[in-house]
């Protein structure tokens, strides 16, 4: 099959001088100038109910960016009628069809709309403008085309075997029904890629993002309109996650739900999707991507700078609201100085603000509640027994919720920010005996019921060799003296086991798999 080769979008530097700063600089001086109004998306649809939510960026609360209009039961029911309605002639269309459209798409965010969605992505998440432009624009290019590659490698899978009189053939279906996208606040691109990844295989879809990341959603609800997406394959609704879930899962042609986001939210939807299972005529795909509490263990080999930037920016990008944030850390005795002293160096160069302000690497978290349940583990460590705040520890919430990048050190490895996922800025570090290595793995694998990501530093092999195979089940990406984040769609295949996800891996052949039902057909002559 001849589609253009995917190559991972170059990233920009938005140098300062630089024509790329200046228009994102302009499109952030429009995008704060004005309001919008957001409808939902159903069928062919704008949905404006009346109900409006604000919207205004994390970093400055009490600027407006615009209203949401939030919908109700009828408007989900509405939105399943849509995306039913709208399978048949989106099944049936030509896949090169299909993947033109997402090849369209993916061409208008990396030329017309790359200042747009990193703007919003910038206003609405408070991301800073490098972070943006990997995620937003960078990362979901590359999955809308590496996405097309691999749709079109499984329609082009060698058939099976046929014989004298026999034709065997397989045929990948779309799901029967239609597919619920969940999807969070943390990435515009995995917000883009859970309907998009569906709906490419021949699926129709309701999408109901994070209530924090509706502003950058309906960009991509604009880029897809103007992409050729038809009306109906990709249905955009607000509406609380109890009311959604209520009509939803008790519907029969329910036939799956493609979700990132916590732990305990996903267990209920398996839970509730077990408990209605009589109720559907297929059994529904459950693709999750979940919680980590993700590592980073050195050896005493390391290289103690190469472990003091692989915590800072493994902890601390994003304010380390990222699955695969570094938020616990091993650290031999014999390279602790140094790896400490690297690190508060690191770390004191890192500028707190707004993203508005490109110099500040530190941007809010995304909402109250985030901050309050963030400050609320750094407020307990200042009180604990055994446990030291090296860096940070101070927060306010008075313009934005800003949260200082926080540095906790333990003498206990089993303290409560070594287990459970804070998903903020916050790192905790134990400090153990260099020649007990084995014993520091043995608590990289134990401590936590996450296996998402996490990363060892060493520059022994033997070291190198023992951890990974040691380490085997407690990460499904796992970084050999690199951070644990970043990874790069068609380079490192993302996603976690145990309780951080089915690791169904986004971005490669696997995930894509999991939106077709093969239907094989034997014929004689
Ligand atoms: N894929 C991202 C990374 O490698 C993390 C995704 C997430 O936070 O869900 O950093």
């Amino acid at each position: 099959f001849n589609v253009p080769a995917p190559k991972n979008e170059p990233v920009k530097a938005y140098a300062p001088g630089s024509p790329e700063r200046a228009e994102l600089q302009k499109t952030l001086k429009e995008l704060r100038s004005q309001e919008i109004d957001v409808p939902m998306y159903i069928g062919s649809e704008e949905v404006r109910t009346g109900n409006k939510k604000p919207m205004s960026p994390p970093h400055d609360h009490q600027h407006i960016l615009g209203y949401f209009h939030e919908g109700d039961a009828s408007h989900v029911e509405q939105a399943i009628n849509a995306a039913l309605g709208a399978k048949a002639a989106w099944e049936t269309m030509e896949w090169e069809q299909r993947a033109a459209i997402f090849l369209k798409a993916a061409d208008l965010l990396a030329g017309p709309y790359r200042a747009k969605i990193n703007a919003a992505t910038m206003l609405g998440q408070s991301k800073n403008a490098f972070q943006a432009e990997i995620d937003a624009a960078c990362e979901f290019i590359d999955f809308l085309k590496f996405n097309v590659q691999y749709m079109t490698e499984i329609y082009a899978q060698q058939p099976p075997v046929s014989g004298d009189g026999v034709w065997n053939r397989v045929e990948q279906r779309p799901l029967e029904g239609f597919v619920f996208a969940l999807t969070p606040f943390n990435f515009t691109a995995i917000a883009g890629n859970l309907p998009t990844s569906a709906a490419m295989m021949g699926n129709t879809i309701v999408w109901k993002p994070a209530y924090t990341q509706i502003y950058s959603a309906k960009v991509l609800m604009d880029v897809f309109k103007e992409a050729g997406v038809p009306d109906g394959v990709i249905n955009l609704i607000y509406v609380d996650g109890p009311t959604a879930g209520d009509i939803i899962f008790n519907h029969p042609d329910f036939a799956g739900i493609h979700f990132t986001g916590s732990t305990g939210v996903f267990q209920h939807i398996w839970k509730t999707i077990g408990e209605n299972i009589f109720k559907y005529k297929s059994y529904p795909r459950i693709v999750g991507e979940t919680g980590g509490k993700d590592f980073v263990i050195a050896h005493k080999s390391a290289n103690p700078k190469a472990v003091a930037v692989g915590l800072s920016r493994g902890a601390f990008e994003f304010q380390g609201q990222k699955c695969s944030a570094a938020s616990r850390a091993y650290i031999p005795n014999n390279i602790w100085a140094d790896v400490k002293k690297y690190l508060l160096e690191d770390l004191s160069s890192m500028k707190m603000g707004p993203t508005e302000d490109f110099s500040n690497f530190i941007n809010a978290v995304i909402d109250e509640k985030s901050f309050d349940k963030i400050s609320k583990y750094i407020t307990e460590a200042k009180g604990a027994e055994g446990v030291e705040i090296i860096s940070g520890g101070n927060f306010d919430k008075s313009k934005g919720y800003f949260i200082e990048p926080t540095v906790i050190v333990t003498q206990d490895p089993m303290y409560k920010t070594m287990q459970e996922e804070i998903f903020g800025p916050v790192l905790t570090i134990y400090v153990y005996n260099a020649e007990h290595f084995e014993e520091a793995l043995e608590l990289v694998d134990q401590t936590s019921p996450y296996a998402l990501t996490g990363a060892i530093f060493s520059t022994d092999r033997y070291a190198i060799e023992f951890a990974t195979k040691k380490l085997r089940n407690a990460a499904g990406n796992f970084y050999i003296n690199d951070k644990p984040t970043g990874a790069v769609v068609g380079q490192q295949p993302f996603g976690g086991a145990r309780a951080s996800g089915t690791n169904d891996k986004a971005g490669s052949m696997i995930n894509l798999l999991r939106w077709v039902s093969p239907r094989t057909i034997k014929e004689t002559f």
